[in-house]
């Protein structure tokens, strides 16, 4: 089945202007902005611009110029709030859901960077 992008989601709104966020960084190709509801002391969305669901599609779809520079850009957020390993910090969580099992909210994809206190066990069993 194609994918079919929802042009009205929360991302697209904001890649458009049409609702504000705090940006951390913007390149040509990817834009990281704060989670609104932030669930650790560091939790920054990184997120294409290009109108892509989930990472496989972007993985499978985007431009080489586009996948190294949303890359570039995880890396550039670790470093600027303080969670990479090379700038000394205590690592980092890097987590994308995709779809109904996947349980994700907002059809854009997007890569959540948690940080900045110890984030536990990586899934409830069951
Ligand atoms: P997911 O379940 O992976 O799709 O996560 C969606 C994330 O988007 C959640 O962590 C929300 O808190 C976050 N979110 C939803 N609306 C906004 C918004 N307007 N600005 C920033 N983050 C948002």
């Amino acid at each position: 089945m194609p994918y079919t992008y929802d042009d009205q989601n929360v991302f697209a709104r904001i890649l458009r202007g049409e609702i504000p966020n705090k940006t951390v960084r913007e390149t040509d190709h990817t834009l990281a902005f704060e989670d609104i509801e932030p669930k650790a002391p560091v939790h920054v969305l990184v997120i294409p611009k290009g109108a892509y669901i989930s990472y496989d599609h972007f993985a499978a779809e985007a431009s080489d110029a586009e996948i190294v520079d949303f890359n570039r850009t995880v890396a550039e957020i670790c470093r600027s709030t303080g969670v990479a390993l090379d700038a000394g910090g205590g690592g980092f969580r890097a987590i994308t859901n995709a779809g109904k099992d996947g349980v994700q909210e907002v059809p854009h994809f997007h890569l959540h960077i948690l940080g900045g206190r110890p984030m536990g066990p990586m899934l409830l069993t069951r």
